[in-house]
């Protein structure tokens, strides 16, 4: 081929092949543009020998098995909503067969508060692609939480709308429990806090230990008592910071740790407890230790709790002290008033003794009504004592219980009489009245009773000017059921009565309330109605008033007793005998002539004894101690002289040889004198004497200054013929 040739064929040929590619290009371009636009079912590219080089037919069923395949769940909806076509993905999201959804409404199958947002959905995405958040909601399907894209979709069909919806609710709920844990977190942070604040801001000192007994905290104040900081501290065993010994043995006591840790328990520690600080220096402690332990109960660290006791310790034994300084104080008063009261009692009981036997031997009738107001005078003071004295011993709480058989009536009767005497003689009617329904016997303690009873009525006639006063004794009616028998005892008077405000203080120590007041000027301590009280509540009962200022008061207090059966307590008894007032009409007199040993060493208590014993009509050997009583009563020949005798009036206190030992060995003696009956004459009437004296053979007791009356009741009681 020539060159001329070739150039002419070659321009003519570049311009059809040009002319060919911009065709082919243009064709191209409206394929591609029908491919976008959905206008082509099928393609198919040929090879330049015609063979089929690709085939894509259905290509509508291509892009549904894509949209069956994929995980989201896809739907196509018309303009106005309603559902043309959806994936098994949807179909299962809402928990409905394909064939059932397709037709519906696409708000029918959205959460309710969702449904306005389909509306927007399907504005907007006519426009451009959106997105939304989208909750479905099946008839029986959960509401399931989705991401929604929505675009339009242009196919041969023509145009509708295409969803794609990604389930959120596997990421929200991963989101939930990130969100949650981190909640904890914080919680858990903020109470750690919290812990490690309240830890090192309490008083008491605090260490923690891992499993192992190695420390992992300490507070300040275990900080500074151990005198180790937390640093040196962490990892190392509890008992190298924590050593502790016993105060008194200085052995190195058990660690507590891994006592805590074997047993798993609280573990307290013993007393006299010392910490050694990291100095050496010692402090006393005390401290528990407890674990630490999970829900399930495995322990995996301890915590010990101590704190610093020296200031405690010291605080105490300076309480210890004061206390056993104020319990002596209070013995030595007591002690003293006790023995002033035996003192006092000794000279009283012979101005007492010997007024009532000069007093008949004066025959001026002046000097007679003087003597008599000596003796009267005494037997005041000598009550006075006996007040003071029961106080003393009230405080001192030596009061004991003697609950003894006694005859209820017999017994108030007898101790109503000289009140009621006082009472006549001021010119006031008196009354007692004993309820039908209650025994005769009964079981108490009859001294307590009527030294309450004796307060209740001479107060009752003290401060009584006009009317009259009057005991009742009746069944406690809203006492408890049964046994012990409540009794309530009240003592009325219609005297000047107490001022309302007076009555709280009415019952306390030395409250006179109408002494000062008032012009009215009565004799007393004030310590009457605080003994009443004290007394009564030592029973087990209780004590008040009702009172009226100017027309009068009404004492009662209750009591507990124990019923005797009847028969059982008849005949007189000890206790009946202890509360027997005076009867002093010559009493001694009225027994038959005896033949009598005294022995008291108080020459004028033996005078007068004496004396009033021959005036009337017995015949008295008077000895100075036990030693020559028992002289008096041994026979020369080593035998008795029991037969001289028919009594023995035998002193307590005595030098030589004192009343007991001396009724000791009046019971060893041979023959009759062992059996002879021994008073004894006592100045210190000790409550629980009685036993005292029985123990030691005696047959009776008399407290001094001697009453006539009792002392001849006491005689009756030990000689029966007499
Ligand atoms: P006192 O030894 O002074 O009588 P009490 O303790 O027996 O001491 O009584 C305390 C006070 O209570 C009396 O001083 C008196 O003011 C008042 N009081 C006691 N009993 C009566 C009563 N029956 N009527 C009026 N006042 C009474």
């Amino acid at each position: 081929m020539s060159p001329e040739n070739k150039d002419s064929r070659s321009r003519a040929q570049l311009l059809a092949e040009i002319e060919d590619l911009q065709a082919r290009l243009t064709e191209a371009e409206d394929a591609l543009r029908a491919i976008r636009e959905g206008d082509v079912d099928a393609i198919v590219v040929s090879g330049s020998r015609g063979e089929q080089v690709f085939s894509l037919t259905g290509a509508e069923q291509v892009y549904r098995l894509i949209v069956e395949t994929m995980r989201e769940a896809a739907l196509t909806i018309s303009f106005d909503g309603r559902i043309l076509f959806c994936n098994r993905q949807f179909s299962h999201l809402v928990r409905n067969p394909q064939e059932q959804i397709v037709g519906r409404r696409l708000e029918e199958l959205v959460a309710p508060e969702d449904r306005r947002e389909v509306a927007s959905l399907l504005a907007r995405s006519q426009v451009v692609t959106v997105t939304r958040r989208l909750v479905f909601q099946g008839a029986e399907a959960p509401a399931v939480p989705t991401h929604v894209s929505a675009a339009v979709l242009r196919t041969s069909e023509g145009e509708s709308i295409c969803l794609v919806a990604t389930d959120l609710s596997e990421m929200e709920s991963s989101a939930k429990i990130i969100q949650q844990l981190r909640r904890q977190q914080e919680a858990l942070r903020e109470s750690e806090h919290r812990w490690a604040t309240t830890l090192a801001s309490i008083g008491d000192a605090v260490i923690a230990s891992d499993a192992a007994g190695r420390i992992t905290f300490m507070n300040a104040v275990a900080q500074e008592l151990t005198g180790w900081t937390l640093a040196e501290a962490a990892g190392k065993p509890v008992r190298a910071v924590f050593r502790i010994i016993n105060e008194h043995t200085r052995a190195e006591m058990a660690d507590p740790v891994s006592r805590v840790l074997e047993t798993g328990r609280i573990v307290g520690l013993a007393n006299h407890t010392l910490l050694i600080r990291k100095d050496g220096v010692e402090l006393a402690i005390d401290d528990s230790g407890a674990p630490i332990q999970t829900e399930d109960g495995i322990p995996f660290g301890v915590v010990l709790v101590f704190r610093d006791i020296r200031e405690r310790r010291q605080a105490e034994e300076a309480l210890r002290r004061a206390k056993e300084a104020a319990e002596s104080a209070n013995r030595a008063k007591s002690e003293f008033l006790a023995h002033m009261s035996h003192e006092i009692r000794t000279p009283l009981s012979a101005i007492i003794g010997l007024s009532e036997v000069l007093a008949p031997r004066i025959r001026e009738e002046q000097s007679r009504q003087f003597v008599s107001m000596i003796h009267e005078s005494a037997r005041s003071m000598l009550a006075l004592l006996g007040e003071i004295l029961d106080f003393a011993r009230i405080e001192a709480g030596k009061v004991e219980l003697h609950p003894v058989p006694f005859d209820l009536r017999r017994t108030l009767e007898r101790l109503v009489e000289p009140h009621a005497l006082l009472a006549r003689q001021k010119g006031l009617a008196t009354g007692m009245e004993v309820s039908e329904e209650l025994p005769d016997h009964l079981e108490g303690d009859v001294e307590l009773l009527s030294r309450v009873l004796q307060n209740l009525l001479s107060n009752a006639v003290k401060y009584t000017d006009r009317g009259g006063v009057r005991l009742q004794v009746r069944r406690q009616e809203e006492g408890p059921e049964g046994r012990p028998l409540w009794i309530r005892f009240e003592v009325a008077d219609t005297g000047i009565g107490i001022p309302n405000a007076s009555r709280p203080r009415l019952f306390q120590s030395f409250e006179r309330l109408h002494g000062t007041l008032t012009r009215i000027h009565h004799e007393g301590t004030g310590l009457g109605l605080a003994i009443a009280r004290q007394l009564v509540v030592r029973m087990g009962g209780e004590i008040g008033v009702e009172s009226e200022e100017g027309v009068g008061s009404t004492f009662w207090f209750t009591l507990p007793f124990e019923p005797v059966r009847e028969g059982a307590g008849a005949g007189e008894t000890a206790g009946e005998a202890a509360g027997r007032p005076a009867v002093a009409h010559q009493p001694l007199a009225a027994l038959p002539p005896l033949r009598i040993l005294l022995a008291e060493d108080n020459r004028v208590n033996r005078l007068f004894l004496q004396t009033a014993l021959e005036d009337a009509g017995h015949r008295v050997a008077a000895v100075e101690d036990g030693r020559q009583a028992l002289e008096a009563l041994r026979a020369p020949a080593g035998g008795s002289k029991a037969g001289a005798f028919d009594l023995v009036l035998m002193d307590i206190q005595m030098p030589r040889l004192d009343g007991l030992e001396a009724t000791r060995a009046i019971r060893a003696l041979p023959g009759e004198a062992a059996r002879l009956p021994v008073i004894a004459l006592t100045a210190f009437a000790a409550q629980g004497d009685a036993r005292r004296f029985r123990q030691a053979g005696l047959d009776g007791y008399v407290s001094k200054p001697v009453d006539f009356g009792r002392l001849a009741e006491e005689i009756r009681r030990v000689r029966p013929g007499s």
